[in-house]
């Protein structure tokens, strides 16, 4: 737009357009007008003068305002239209609205017309913009690799984009179309969590998530899907739309795939032979032993440290294996809690001279569940604890009733973990990189192996870090979680030690 703006009017008074001309020049508009009372020189006009703004008068002898608004759309032209009246009844006036115009003047209150040509203008910009920023948003929706997916707050889709349908594999219309439930091609074994999740989404309980499950296409295909959900709310916080963007993992999920089958058939063959070699070590021992050759009996025994090493190492990728196969068998019934982490505690002690372990035991409680599993978590907090501490001489393990069960916490003075990083340490394979983390040695399956076990016993599990300070990892387990899984309120009620350092810590659930 140059700088004068162009504006084209439709009047056949000369006596009115001067009166126009006098308004806007009283209002400090700098314009340059055409003056054309017919229809022929007003579409003429419209190609070579190419006008910001139109001003029409209603009624010409051969022509009106309502034509004139009627050219400006066949032409597809979006230039803002105000008319110009002598009277007009608010019929007219709401309908011309109706219509298209951007605003109407009546020619005894021509005062209010300079600000209302720049609104006119203004208002025609944005909506440009908006109009072509939406387009650019439309195209980019379009074009990546990422499908897009707009719901109501009933979880019914509003649109669906092109690459949406492609890696759906169904087409807009089937979720579009008027139905009594949602459409969400979901996998049959997949339907019950993910209604939950999304009914969490479309209440608005929860803003945002990530989730991943399988879709069947149309075509009767399954394939694995990531989403991306976010709520947009109102402003009186009601759920308005949830925006989702949708890709299809399916090839990651095959490789994933064979990676777990990998690692099962891997720990399963070295299983057998470190076994026998154990054995085998066990009744050499026994042999140096009555030849009283101690000097190779210690040696043996040296060995045989090393293969009990390499057995817990096997042990938990085997253990990892099966949980991913979902065959981790469970042996359950009622041990008493406080004995068995006495247990561990004292045997741990024995393998780490460097560090005392502090037992704060609680009252004595008897849990049901998977004694050797549970052993298995606490083993692995407390190793975790030694290890990432080692200029550190303490770890203190503090037990506590709740309610409805235990909480038991391990408190190290390590390393810490930072905020960021907190959140993904039960994750399978996760190890925090960064300046001497690679001098511990691990596979990051450890607490995700606890993670699992804690789930399947119903309780929780989470951690409370500073760097430099040291780390504290909660378990809270019910008494029987048969019948009384963990009330999700009580987690947050209490925790043994205050939040390590001065900043607020957040705490993760795996
Ligand atoms: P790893 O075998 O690597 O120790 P885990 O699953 O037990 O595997 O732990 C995952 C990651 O979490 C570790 O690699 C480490 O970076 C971090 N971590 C676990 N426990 C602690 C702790 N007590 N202090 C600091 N970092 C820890």
């Amino acid at each position: 737009m140059s700088s004068k703006i162009k504006i084209l009017h439709l009047e056949d008074s000369a006596a009115d357009a001067e009166l126009v001309d006098y308004e806007l020049k009283k209002g400090h508009i700098d314009f340059d007008k055409r003056v054309v009372d017919n229809q022929l020189q007003y579409e003429e006009m419209l190609t070579q003068f190419n006008p910001d703004i139109v001003l029409s008068d209603h009624s010409l002898p051969s022509f009106n305002s309502f034509m004139a608004l009627e050219i400006l759309k066949q032409k597809k032209l979006d230039i803002p239209f105000i008319l110009v009246t002598a009277t007009v009844s608010e019929e007219y006036a709401v309908e011309i609205m109706r219509y298209g115009a951007t605003d109407y003047i009546l020619k005894d209150r021509l005062q209010r017309l300079p600000s209302a040509l720049l609104n006119s203008i203004e208002k025609n910009l944005l909506e440009k913009e908006r109009l072509a920023a939406h387009e650019r948003l439309s195209f980019h929706m379009e074009n990546a690799p990422l499908g897009f997916i707009e719901w109501d707050e009933r979880g019914f889709a509003k649109s669906v984009s092109g690459q949406a349908e492609n890696i759906l594999g169904w087409e807009a219309k089937e979720f579009i179309k008027t139905q009594e439930k949602p459409f969400w091609p979901v996998y049959e074994e997949d339907v019950a969590w993910v209604d939950k999740v999304m009914k969490q989404l479309t209440s608005g309980e929860m803003e945002r998530n990530k989730m991943q499950y399988r879709t069947r296409k149309a075509a009767g295909k399954v394939i694995w899907c990531e989403w991306f959900n976010s709520v947009l709310k109102d402003e009186n916080g009601q759920v308005k739309t949830i925006m989702s963007l949708v890709q299809d993992i399916s090839e990651q999920k095959q490789a994933e795939q064979e990676k777990d089958n990998f690692l099962s058939i891997a720990s399963h063959e070295l299983n057998t032979p470190v076994t026998t070699i154990k054995a085998y070590g066990q009744l050499a021992a026994e042999v140096l032993a009555a030849k009283g050759d101690t000097e190779s009996l210690f040696l043996i025994r040296k060995m045989g440290a090393q293969i009990d090493k390499l057995t817990l190492l096997i042990g938990t990728l085997l253990d990892f294996t099966k949980i991913k196969n979902g065959q981790l068998d469970y042996d359950e019934d009622f041990f008493d809690f406080t004995e068995t982490v006495k247990e561990v505690i004292d045997d741990m002690q024995k393998t780490s001279p460097l560090h005392q372990l502090i037992n704060i035991p609680g009252p004595q409680v008897t849990l049901y569940g998977d004694k050797n599993k549970i052993t298995q978590v606490l083993t692995n907090l407390l190793a975790n604890a030694i290890k990432y501490s080692p200029d550190a001489h303490e770890v203190i393990i503090n037990t506590f009733l709740t309610q409805t069960g235990i909480q038991l916490s391990v408190r190290d003075f390590g390393i810490g973990i930072l905020r960021e990083n907190q959140q993904h340490v039960f994750k399978q394979f996760y190890r925090v990189t960064g300046e001497g983390q690679s001098t511990f040695p691990g596979m990051g399956i450890g607490l995700y192996i606890s993670s699992e076990i804690i789930k399947r016993h119903s309780g929780k599990i989470w951690v409370d870090s500073c760097v430099g300070k040291g780390s504290t990892f909660h378990i809270r387990l019910p008494f029987d979680h048969r019948k009384e899984p963990l009330p999700e309120k009580e987690i947050h009620d209490m925790i043994a030690f205050p939040a390590i350092g001065g900043e607020q810590t957040k705490l993760f659930f795996s």
